[in-house]
């Protein structure tokens, strides 16, 4: 069985790496360059065009920033149209569900089989191994995807038909975001008040303050060893991404009638962030904007 992986950025990446240290035959392709080489370097094989990618391939992964993205990977680089027929293909992305349910019509139509299967767990998740998987679509095809998720991650849950497994997602990082907004707020504050991010951690985190964000993703450096914020908040979850995906969450429920407060001012926050051109930087940086002192130093 081939194994098609297209989008090697700092989520496919480790992801395939998974997949062909399992033991699975995976040929990688990513439109950039370096990820290309660094996924060379951490000994994937890599293909220099998304064709020779999906020559034959039996099975497609997509790790992609946008559901225009994906679009653009199977249809229009005619990608798809190389895999085998009946060729499963598995978006890993986190996208509308109505765009997932758009290309599981093309990808249908065209004799092969489609789940949406966005992923949490962060870029930590990918490198462990231990990503939850949401997925949407036939139970069939999420068995025969079973194994390969098992190899990635910890969890798979079958949300419901094609779509869900992103409807799942997207509220899921809507509780990310607001949970990673009051976070930053403590911690600054605790900062100012001068009680160590180490001990506010141990204190909340048995406490009814506690929170993934909290545990794992402390946005002050230092406290969380494997946390962007310690890195200079690079290779986590770029904030352009959070911000595509609140936007999701928005366009959602001005559809269906829902007030999102907490969720629109985080997406503002990010505006700012992105306005001043750190959009790649990990979301967690919108900690600056919490802090006026840090506030100036980002600009
Ligand atoms: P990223 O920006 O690091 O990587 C995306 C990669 O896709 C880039 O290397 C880019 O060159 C490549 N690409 C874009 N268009 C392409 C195309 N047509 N063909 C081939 N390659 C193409 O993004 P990421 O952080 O890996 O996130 C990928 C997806 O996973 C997003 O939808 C994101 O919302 C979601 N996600 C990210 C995280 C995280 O913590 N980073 C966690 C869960 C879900």
């Amino acid at each position: 069985m081939k194994i098609c992986w297209i989008g090697l950025g700092n989520m496919g990446m480790p992801m395939a790496t998974h997949l062909h240290n399992a033991g699975f035959e995976v040929l990688g392709f990513d439109l950039s360059s370096t990820p290309r080489a660094a996924a060379a370097e951490a000994g994937l094989p890599v293909a220099d065009t998304v064709h020779e990618a999906a020559d034959r391939a039996d099975v497609v992964f997509t790790m992609l920033p946008k559901g225009e993205h994906v679009h653009n990977a199977l249809f229009d680089s005619l990608a798809l149209a190389e895999t085998t027929s009946g060729a499963l293909v598995i978006d890993c992305s986190t996208i509308a569900a109505a765009d997932a349910r758009d290309i599981a019509a093309g990808v249908v139509a065209s004799g092969r089989r489609f789940v949406d299967a966005p992923v949490s767990g962060g870029t930590a998740g990918a490198e462990a191994g231990s990503l939850t998987f949401m997925v949407g679509g036939f139970e069939a095809d999420i068995d025969d995807a079973r194994p390969m998720f098992e190899a990635m991650g910890s969890r798979v849950f079958h949300a419901g038909e094609v779509g869900a497994g992103q409807s799942a997602k997207m509220v899921n990082n809507m509780m990310l975001a607001a949970n990673m907004q009051s976070t930053c707020e403590a911690a600054v504050l605790a900062r100012r008040l001068g009680i160590a991010p180490e001990t506010v951690i141990e204190i909340a985190s048995v406490s009814t303050g506690d929170s993934w964000v909290l545990r794992n993703y402390y946005p002050v450096g230092g406290a969380v060893e494997k946390a962007p914020s310690s890195h200079g908040f690079t290779g986590g979850f770029a904030a352009r991404l959070m911000r595509k995906d609140l936007g999701l969450a928005l366009d959602a429920a001005a559809e269906h009638g829902v007030d999102l407060t907490a969720t629109a001012t985080v997406a503002r926050r990010l505006d700012t962030m992105i306005a001043e051109g750190h959009g790649d930087l990990d979301f967690s940086a919108i900690v600056r904007l919490a802090d006026a002192a840090d506030a100036q130093a980002l600009r």
